[in-house]
């Protein structure tokens, strides 16, 4: 094909994409008023005619388009099944690890007869769970050897206390002076409160490990919360706090050891009070699920961090702000150990400076329960 046909076509120096050899030159062109790439050969011939043939890429750039839709359709189907393989294998995998945690997080909570369960793999977090077990068994194992040292210590203390006391009583009697009987009377008030404690840890002790056989009756959880509430009235206007009780509005009979279950109710109405400063509220709210009776005893006092609320209910824990209150951080313990006992449970929500709400949860009394 001629120039002549083409003859919109110029050929310039730049356009080939190949070095003249054998005076053939290649060239991609665009011809105008077309829209089809053009390939090209040129060639001059000997007489002066330039010798032009091309070709229409418009196949190959078709072809060109199709490969691309293919292939990205390709990669949005090879994309799909692999984000849902990989995200199956991550859950699969990230399930032993959220097994561990949500353990752990029970662990956290004080009940320390949580294990893992180990899924038979023998992978990592096989591995792992199986570390986690053994070492929550071995501190379960240090934890009742020293709850069983410190009882035994308890137990030991008690005859040497008694014995100072009776000679601090018998120097009291003996001499009249002053200064003796002083030092005597707070000899005697050393002792009794020592004493007190290890009454506390041993009954602890008892409660939890079942060893004291409870004799259940019907107690009425109305009459108990009204009578406390009578009892610690005045102690709370005394410090300034205002104490109000709401009841269930009839009798509410819960499986209990009357004096155990006033020993409970006296403890939370007591904290209310003791740590909440003047000026601030305590409130009783007694209420009747349909198997439950719940007591709420709620405060506006200093309240609690949520690392407090997690410990409160161990041994001797007391948390900061409260130290300078006199306590022994055993009262919420025995507390715990008695709700339990009887089938219920003491829970706490509380925010530090704000106040704190203990919930008191039992059973209630079926006519089929024994004594
Ligand atoms: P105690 O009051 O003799 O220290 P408890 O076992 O009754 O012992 O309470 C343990 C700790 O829990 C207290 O020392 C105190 O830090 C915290 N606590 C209990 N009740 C309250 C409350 N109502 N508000 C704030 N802190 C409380």
């Amino acid at each position: 094909m001629s120039s002549r046909f083409w003859r919109n076509v110029t050929l310039k120096p730049d356009a080939f994409d190949q070095k003249p050899s054998d005076g053939l030159r290649f060239s991609i062109q665009v011809l105008p008023g077309h829209v089809d790439l053009i390939r090209m050969c040129s060639v001059s011939l000997d007489n002066g005619v330039l010798l032009q043939v091309g070709r229409s890429m418009r196949g190959d750039v078709h072809m060109l388009h199709r490969y691309r839709h293919i292939a990205i359709a390709m990669l949005i189907a090879a994309f799909l099944p692999a984000s849902l393989i990989g995200w199956l294998l991550s859950r699969r995998a990230m399930s032993g690890v959220v097994r561990v945690a949500d353990t752990a997080q029970r662990v956290k909570q004080g009940d320390l007869s949580q294990r893992v369960k180990v899924s038979g793999r023998g992978d990592e977090v096989d591995l792992l769970a199986d570390s986690f077990n053994t070492m929550i068994e071995r501190i379960q194992v240090l934890l009742a050897e020293w709850k069983e040292v410190s009882n035994n210590i308890a137990h030991d203390l008690r005859s040497p206390i008694t014995r100072i006391r009776g000679l601090a009583e018998t120097v009291a009697a003996d001499h009249q002076d002053p200064a003796t009987m002083e030092w005597a009377g707070s000899v005697i008030e050393e002792c009794d409160r020592l004493m007190g404690i290890i009454n506390t840890m041993l009954e602890i002790a008892e409660t939890e490990s079942g060893t004291h056989t409870p004799m259940l009756v019907p107690v009425d959880m109305g009459q108990l919360v009204s009578d406390a509430y009578d009892l610690f009235r005045p102690m709370a206007e005394d410090k300034g706090v205002r104490l109000e009780y709401e009841g269930a509005g009839s009798s509410v009979l819960v499986p209990a050891e009357t004096a155990r279950m006033q020993r409970v109710v006296a403890n939370l109405i007591d904290n209310a009070i003791k740590y909440t400063p003047g000026g601030g509220h305590v409130q009783l709210s007694l209420r009747q699920t349909p198997d439950h009776v719940e007591l709420e005893v709620d405060d506006t006092g200093i309240g609690l961090s949520e690392e407090d609320c997690s410990r409160i209910f161990d041994r001797f824990y007391r948390a900061d702000p409260s130290r300078s209150t006199p306590g022994n951080g055993l009262g919420l313990s025995l507390a715990l150990a008695i709700a339990q006992a009887y089938g219920g449970e003491i829970s706490v929500a509380s925010a530090a400076g704000k106040g704190s709400t203990f919930t008191l949860r039992l059973p209630l009394f079926q006519n089929d329960v024994k004594s």
